[in-house]
């Protein structure tokens, strides 16, 4: 079901002073697909989650989930979170530790006071789903961390909501579990026909995890795209380094050739990507360290060619980070580790123009 979210802001209001948690955001989440909402820690994610649900109240706007408006200031609609038809998986208290694994699953059947044996049958069917069929009495206690996890699933879908809803559900589990937790709900996610609107503030999640993400900052949604969009050809500056690594250099654009964007910066002439920017503008050229061949032998014909020298080299076991220094800048790169670098060496590298994005200051 499509979520639409229209003019919606939302202050709070603490030790007298008003903080904007959401401003004025505008948003359609797709049906069907996983919309991640990313961003640093508060920039609105939770306050928005919240308000879809109904757990919290706007102070201006609209929101609608499938066809009917849940939530208008102007209408003076508002449809309590029970009645919104929604599943939700929390960060903190995923399941309740004093229940067993069944009655945690079967507690939004239950206080919709259905029949027992059709609860019986769909906790049955949804365990099933989420591969737990057999814990049914285990205690919440008794279960690993990836096991509460499913179960938490297990009850936020068991009443066959149209939407789901996760507020950062992995961010109390280690790495490996993590990962690991990220590819089943990943699997799980893909084989319904459901919303999934899914909110953290890990990157690499959210590439992961996402059919689509959007980027907030201090309650407003700077940008959405793909996870490739979003990772490769950011329009903001803010998105291109809060997505992955990245080396940002002061550039001002020269001209447009050949359907490239050519720049002057500290790194000499540079062809980019294109981008719609005025010659003479200032703009930001955001080069990933993975996107930093070094050269050895013959340079190639294609591509910038720079020169620099490695100011250190760090080995992380599939590559060494190494920064090379190119006038007054600095930059990050990923190299081979049989590169047999060492400091001090000079060396040339080839970035090519597709990987040379441009983005707004
Ligand atoms: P996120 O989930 O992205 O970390 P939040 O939505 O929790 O961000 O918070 C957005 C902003 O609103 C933050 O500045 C936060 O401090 C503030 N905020 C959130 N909840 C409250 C509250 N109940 N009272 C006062 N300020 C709040
Ligand atoms: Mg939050």
């Amino acid at each position: 079901m499509e979520i639409r979210i229209r003019g919606v802001s939302k202050f709070y209001y603490s030790d007298g002073k008003t903080i904007k948690a959401l401003d004025d955001v505008n948003l359609t989440i797709p049906s069907n697909k996983i919309f991640t909402l990313l961003g640093p820690s508060g920039s609105g994610k939770t306050t928005l989650l919240r308000c879809i649900v109904g757990l919290e109240t706007p102070d201006v706007g609209e929101i609608s989930i499938g066809d009917e408006v849940v939530w208008s200031k102007d209408k003076g609609i508002s449809v309590p979170p029970e009645k919104r038809g929604l599943g939700m998986v929390f960060q903190t208290y995923a399941i309740w530790p004093h229940m067993n694994v069944f009655d945690n699953v079967a507690y939004p059947l239950q206080v919709r006071n259905l029949p027992k044996d059709e609860i019986r049958l769909r906790v049955a069917e949804t365990l099933r789903f989420v591969q737990m069929e057999g814990f049914e009495r285990r205690p919440a206690t008794k279960l690993s961390g990836g096991q509460q996890q499913r179960v938490a699933l297990a009850r936020a879908l068991v009443a066959a909501p149209k939407v789901i809803l996760f507020d950062e559900p992995l961010s109390n589990l280690d790495a490996k579990l993590r990962e690991e937790t990220r590819k089943e709900l990943r699997a799980f996610l893909g084989k319904l026909e459901i919303t999934a609107v899914y909110v953290t503030h890990d990157r690499v999640e959210a590439l992961a995890l996402s059919d689509s993400i959007a980027v907030m900052r201090a309650g407003q949604i700077v940008e959405i795209g793909t996870p490739q969009k979003i990772y490769f050809d950011a329009d903001h500056r803010f998105v291109a380094d809060f997505i992955g690594r990245a080396n940002l250099v002061k550039a001002t654009v020269r001209a447009e050739e050949g359907g490239n964007t050519v720049v002057d910066s500290g790194l000499g002439r540079i062809v980019c990507q294109h981008r719609d920017i005025p010659v003479g503008s200032e703009a930001t050229l955001c080069i990933r360290p993975e996107f930093i061949r070094i050269v050895k032998g013959e340079a190639p014909a294609a591509g910038n060619l720079v020169n620099g020298r490695i100011e250190s080299l760090v080995f992380v076991g599939e590559a060494y980070e190494v920064e090379i220094g190119v006038g007054d800048e600095h930059l990050l790169a990923r190299i081979d580790p049989d590169a047999k670098l060492i400091e001090g060496d000079s060396v040339s590298f080839t970035l090519a123009p597709e990987h040379c994005l441009l983005v707004a200051i």
